[in-house]
């Protein structure tokens, strides 16, 4: 490894409702695992904000120009978005620091990053924000890959809740390739298996959704069945990771049972997958997470697993020791409903 691109939020406790789960202390949070990578010796850039152009080619510029009027202001833009006022410029770094993940990337100067953003994107629409999201940072990320002439780019999104706004951004488009997997039924509703993408883009979206309690084991099959097959077949030039930590089995937003190792067993597949596919071209960026010590952890796992050396040995995933089924009835919905699109 090679980079971690820092934009870290400052949205104001006061700015949010109480118990509202933004926390100022993620900021903190998010400073304090850079400065561990630091030390071993990892490149930590700060982001330059997205420009009017490359948010515009995934948002309207009516949502565009009614971001920028919350510049200095607080606002409430849904029943849970709000903004303090820094969060505009906040928000156009989050979205540059993942278009930054990808230039280093695609450019071969590194061949894996990590941009630590807040606030996430993935419930951001072409014409709203939306579930805390302003601009929805790796759509913006992926369009800006598409741009740069990546014909085939993948979207891998283990946040608990379904990317609702990635889905509906691409989900026409048969070069950007979305799979979720996610807590369902959970906000924000959408996410079932029947949704398999649109016109050009059918097959290219995939959900795979899970009942809640879901554990490792869970994750570990959904993986190996459906999320892998599927990445290997599409054969992406780029791959970026919609990296939410809210599936940690201490999240107090999610009902997932994810153990801290989980994450990083997930990142170490879908390495795999950028090693044989994309000479190793991965960004993650994250999303949700709302367990400080779990986020703080997870995020060094999956750090870890971009930043170990290599490898084309099967990955160790952990053994959670609870037995569930929920994974193999989530594959069992999927396989139905993307039959004659991926050899799964
Ligand atoms: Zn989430």
């Amino acid at each position: 490894m090679s980079v971690i691109l820092i934009s870290t939020d400052r949205f104001a406790e006061h700015q949010t409702p109480p118990g509202h789960p933004e926390r100022p202390e993620r900021a903190e949070v998010m400073d304090a695992v850079a400065a561990r990578w630091r030390e071993r010796g990892t490149e930590i850039v700060a982001p330059r904000e997205a420009t009017t152009e490359q948010l515009g080619r995934v948002h309207d510029a009516e949502h565009i120009r009614r971001m920028s009027e919350t510049r200095l202001k607080s606002r409430q833009l849904d029943a849970d978005t709000y903004t303090s006022p820094e969060s505009y410029e906040i928000a156009l770094l989050a979205a540059g620091a993942a278009i930054d993940a990808v230039e280093r990337v695609m450019g071969d100067s590194h061949k894996a990053a990590v941009a630590m953003v807040r606030p996430p994107g993935h419930h951001a629409e072409r014409d709203r924000a939306m579930g805390f999201c302003l601009y929805n940072n790796v759509a913006v990320a992926a369009a800006h890959a598409r741009a740069q002439g990546a014909a085939k780019v993948a979207i891998v999104d283990y946040d608990v809740h379904h990317g609702n706004g990635t889905q509906h951004i691409f989900e026409t488009d048969p070069h950007v390739l979305y799979i979720s997997t996610h807590q369902f039924p959970y906000y924000p509703g959408t996410g079932a298996a029947q949704e398999v993408g649109r016109g050009a883009g059918l097959g290219f979206t995939v959900n795979v959704p899970l009942e809640v309690g879901a554990v490792d084991e869970d994750y570990q099959l959904a993986f190996s069945a459906i999320v892998l097959p599927v990445l290997r077949q599409f054969e992406p030039d780029l791959l970026i990771v919609s990296a939410g930590f809210d599936a940690h089995e201490r999240d107090p937003l999610g009902g997932m049972r994810l153990s801290t190792a989980a994450f990083g067993a997930m990142t170490a597949e879908l390495r795999l997958v950028a090693e044989e596919c994309c000479r190793g071209r991965i960004v993650s960026v994250t999303e949700g997470g709302y367990d400080l010590h779990a986020l703080a952890a997870s995020l060094d796992a999956v750090i870890e697993a971009h930043a170990a050396p290599a490898s084309t040995s099967p990955v160790q995933w952990p053994p959670s020791g609870v037995s569930s089924d929920r994974g193999q009835i989530a594959i069992n919905t999927v396989r139905q409903m993307l039959r004659g699109h991926w050899t799964i």
